[in-house]
């Protein structure tokens, strides 16, 4: 189950308001895209889903329970940045299993775990390399194993394409796309790329400072924009 469900969000910083009353309800397995210009509060929104921030006001429920107590590490989601965030004195293995021989895990179910992760983003080959041995688009892949290997109610993914190269920002997108028909699990995938957010979403939210402006299917964004904004972000003309 992966059923997120947010429910009049508020955040602040002082007296700076990031986020207005969001409403927003995410669907088990669904892929939901949150686009809109920097500073709009996408990456507030996820921390926040994930348990790495606390809500000013309103309610966050995870298949009808309320998580707004609940910590991070107990939610069950897990979440990939741009920045890749991987340990740099482990070797992939060990990234990968760090999480997981936290949590007691028997070393059998980790080693089938990583098999299973290591195959399915092709990273077989570097297991026993440090990070500072890959290239960007190796690394990313390594993050998002680590969060796969979790086997998460929900993947959170916070920009994490927007370090890599063209060519492999659209390989490894159409990797997380194949990774989503294959495992089913609730993505919630933030972009300010409106092309990846076309072809990855089912359905995509539009934020605009702090408030969502239209959520709706890619094509509905596109045949039918709620405004002048929309328009521009989902590259219909004007
Ligand atoms: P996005 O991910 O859409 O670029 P963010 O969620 O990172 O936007 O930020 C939204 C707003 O909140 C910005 O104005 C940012 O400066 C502000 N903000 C984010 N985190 C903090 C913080 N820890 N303290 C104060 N202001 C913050
Ligand atoms: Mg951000």
């Amino acid at each position: 189950m992966g059923r997120i469900t947010l429910t009049n969000i508020d955040r602040a910083y002082g007296k700076l308001k990031v986020l207005h009353d969001i409403n927003l309800n995410i669907e088990d397995g669904e892929f939901m895209v949150l686009v809109g210009p920097s500073g709009c509060g996408k990456s507030t929104l996820l921390r926040l889903i994930a348990g790495l921030d606390q809500p000013s006001a309103g309610r966050i429920e995870i298949d009808g329970a309320d998580v707004t107590p609940v910590t991070a590490a107990e939610r069950g989601l897990a979440m990939v940045f741009q920045s890749y965030a991987l340990y740099p004195h482990m070797t992939v293995r060990k990234n990968l299993a760090f999480g997981l021989e936290n949590q007691n895990m028997p070393k059998a179910e980790i080693e089938k775990r990583i098999g299973e992760a290591a195959r399915m983003l092709e990273i077989t080959d570097y297991l026993d390399r440090r990070p500072g041995q890959l290239s960007g688009g190796q690394k990313q892949r390594v993050a998002i194993g680590r969060a796969v290997v979790r086997n998460p109610t929900a993947f959170l993914l916070d920009e994490p394409l927007s370090n890599l190269d063209a060519e492999l920002r659209i390989s490894t997108r159409a990797e997380l796309a194949a990774l989503h028909g294959r495992l089913k699990t609730t993505m919630i995938y933030v972009t300010h790329d409106q092309v990846e957010a076309m072809t990855l979403a089912d359905r995509i939210v539009v934020m605009r400072a702090g408030r969502i402006e239209q959520l709706g299917r890619p094509l509905d964004l596109y045949n039918e924009p709620a405004n002048l904004f929309v328009a521009g972000f989902i590259g219909a003309p004007r």
